[in-house]
């Protein structure tokens, strides 16, 4: 029984913050018995320790980087730092920078919002739910949004950055209703992960658009993936923008960006 409940925190760590599992049997392992108190302050400091210090020190020799935040990046939640899930390759760091720069020289104060990137370590193992975030090359990003009054704001409608979606228009398509169709059940689940929502923002199609073009004005951008109305809403035709697929979850909530 105590094995099943060390197992369940274990996955459970692993899944969400990579290295979390790992620390975790190390502070059992250290601290034995039963002082949980001082198992969990163990962890605690174990983990504050490797996420902060340690990880950001030896990920480059792995071939990953934090994301470099600054005034024209920055990322959405800190929850994102927490759990490491703010990894890449050098090259998509240096790309994320200038995406930051070019989106606030066109519009100043504005900033490009990063929401999951990869965890540090290893090619091949996936940043859940997001299956092809293992190999430091992808990264997912904030659409642009702006106030009631129409001024443009670093603010985004979903505290999580995900499941709030820029619905289509009556007479623009609806891939959602034809994935889910086609038995594609999980296509607009993130709309559970939202962990509350500010309804009083509105999206802002112009801006949006503006990122976009700072987008593909990096070469090594391969792929974006946003939802087909917003594509043909925004008038952008680039044979980089790609649909995702309806095995993949709705992308009008968000961009993904791969290199
Ligand atoms: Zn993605």
């Amino acid at each position: 029984m105590k094995i099943i409940f060390h197992l369940i925190i274990f996955i459970f760590l692993t899944i969400l913050t990579q290295v979390g599992g790992i620390i975790y049997l190390a502070s059992i392992t250290l601290i034995r018995r039963n002082k949980r108190i001082l198992q969990l302050f163990v962890f605690l400091i174990l983990y504050a320790l490797s996420t902060f210090l340690i990880i950001p020190t030896i990920a480059p020799h792995f071939g990953r980087e934090k994301i470099k935040e600054s005034q024209n990046v920055e990322l959405h939640s800190v929850f994102y730092k927490i759990a490491n899930r703010n990894y890449v390759r050098p090259e998509l760091n240096g790309i994320i920078e200038n995406i930051g720069n070019s989106i606030s020289r066109k519009h100043p104060g504005l900033k490009l919002t990063i929401l999951d990137a990869n965890f540090p370590f290893k090619d091949g193992f996936p940043l859940l739910p997001h299956l092809s975030h293992n190999d430091g090359k992808k990264v997912d990003i904030s659409l642009m949004y702006k106030t009631k009054e129409g001024v443009l704001t670093n603010e985004k409608p979903s505290n999580s950055g995900y499941g709030v979606f820029e619905n289509p228009l009556k007479n623009e398509m609806n891939q959602t209703t034809i994935c889910k169709n086609n038995g594609a059940w999980q296509y607009d689940y993130p709309k559970y992960l939202t962990l509350g929502k500010n309804l009083d923002l509105e999206f802002s199609a112009n801006a949006t658009k503006d990122l976009i073009s700072s987008i593909l004005k990096n070469n090594e951008i391969q792929k974006i993936f946003l939802e087909p109305h917003l594509k043909h809403r925004l008038n952008i035709n680039s044979e980089k923008m790609r649909f995702h697929g309806c095995r993949a979850v709705r992308h009008d909530d968000h961009l993904h960006l791969e290199i």
